[in-house]
């Protein structure tokens, strides 16, 4: 089999990052889209902005051509913001959405010529658990990938007739730049990861590789039958309740 081109949104940072290197890891070729495209070699970093519906196209028909087609899209950019339904202004909910849903909507229309020709293509989605479990001040974020979860079963259903297979992982808290961030703005930074480790049935938070790894699985083609599916990597905050 020929190598996989890969495109990954928020492909700079994080789980879009750790991605990226395990995907040119297992030798294919990988487009890191970001509003700061500073990778490593071998990544091929490309300037995008999730929310300008002309750079997603100009910088997806740039990927397409370095990297020779595209056969896997990761919709991984997201950002977040903290409140109850009453304290996020609603700029920043429109904020949120236009970079964690409506990125989804612009990326994937702008691949899904390339994907169509592709002979093993899949859409993988980063969603979260936020999406299906309810988490104290979280409206915004949540309800945006309420939404992602929702456009991941839509799109897998509507792309069966080109056998385009799109998924989503739903992650716990990752340790990555983002979470380093919240700490930083906690008042105790040290007691605040121990809580958002402590809420975690594995009493640690997920790595971007273990992320990553769950990503690489939903993309090759040997997953060739999991499609609609979202895949938790959330160490068991979703489904278990243990005794503390
Ligand atoms: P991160 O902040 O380390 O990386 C996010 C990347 O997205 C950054 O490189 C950033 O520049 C890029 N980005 C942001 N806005 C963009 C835009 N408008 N256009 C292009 N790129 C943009 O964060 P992360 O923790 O790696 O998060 C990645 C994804 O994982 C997000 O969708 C997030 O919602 C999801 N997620 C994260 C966690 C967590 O605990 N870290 C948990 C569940 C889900």
């Amino acid at each position: 089999m020929s190598p996989l081109n890969v495109v990954i949104t928020g492909g700079a940072s994080g789980i879009g990052l750790a991605t990226a290197i395990l995907f040119a890891a297992r030798n294919a070729h990988v487009a890191c889209l970001d509003l700061r495209p500073d990778v490593p070699e071998p990544l091929l970093g490309v300037e995008a902005d999730v929310t300008d519906d002309a750079s997603v196209r100009v910088a997806v028909e740039t990927a397409a051509d370095k990297l020779g087609g595209i056969d896997v899209l990761v919709n991984n950019a997201g950002i977040g913001a903290a409140g109850t339904i009453e304290d996020n202004p609603d700029d920043e909910w429109r904020k949120v959405f236009e970079v964690n849903v409506f990125g989804i909507v612009r990326t994937t229309r702008a691949a899904l010529p390339y994907l169509r020709r592709s002979a093993h293509p899949a859409i993988v989605n980063t969603c979260s658990v936020a999406a299906v479990v309810g988490l104290p001040d979280r409206a915004v974020y949540s309800a945006s990938k309420g939404a992602v979860l929702a456009l991941t079963r839509a799109m897998a259903t509507d792309l069966l007739a080109d056998a385009i297979r799109v998924t989503c992982v739903n992650p716990g808290t990752v340790d990555t730049p983002w979470v380093d961030r919240l700490l930083d703005a906690a008042a105790d930074p040290d007691a605040e990861r121990a809580a958002l480790a402590g809420r975690q049935p594995i009493g640690r938070l997920v790595t971007a590789d273990e992320v990553a790894a769950a990503i690489a699985y939903l993309a090759s083609p040997g997953s060739g039958a999991v499609t609609g599916t979202a895949l938790a990597v959330d160490g068991g905050m979703h489904g278990l309740r243990p005794r503390t």
